[in-house]
């Protein structure tokens, strides 16, 4: 898709750090993290929200999710993990190439606001 900055890191043509890579799926850093590790996994093809993946793609939305629990096992060691996916304007979601949040390393509050 052109000008999504989500499909231009996974086809290299944008710089990103790139936790891992596997399975139409890759996984990032967060430019901005919101906690003390916070990576992004997302699939390489374009999906705008969650719910097209998993309409159009439903293994690549099982394998983005057991991407992103795996990487939330390894960095929230034995203190746990948050995922999140925003969807739409009142989701929060302000790139649209559907993407897991993986947070990890300081307690999460309830509810999000
Ligand atoms: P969301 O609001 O759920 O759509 O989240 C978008 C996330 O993408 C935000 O946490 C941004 O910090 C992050 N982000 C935006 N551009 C980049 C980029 N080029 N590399 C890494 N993370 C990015
Ligand atoms: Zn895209």
């Amino acid at each position: 898709m052109e000008n999504c900055v989500f499909c231009k890191i996974g086809a290299g043509e944008t710089p990103a750090t790139v936790i891992e890579r596997g399975d139409g799926v890759i996984a990032i850093a967060d430019l901005n993290p919101q906690a003390p590790s916070h990576v992004l996994v997302m699939p390489l093809a374009h999906h705008a929200t969650i719910a097209e993946l998993v309409e159009n793609d439903p293994a690549t939305a099982g394998r983005l999710l057991a991407t992103a629990a795996a990487i939330g096992r390894k960095t929230g060691a034995q203190r746990g993990f948050r995922l999140v996916i925003n969807s739409g304007d009142d989701g929060g979601q302000t790139v649209d190439h559907v993407h897991v949040h993986v947070l990890a390393g300081r307690p999460m509050s309830w509810p999000p606001g």
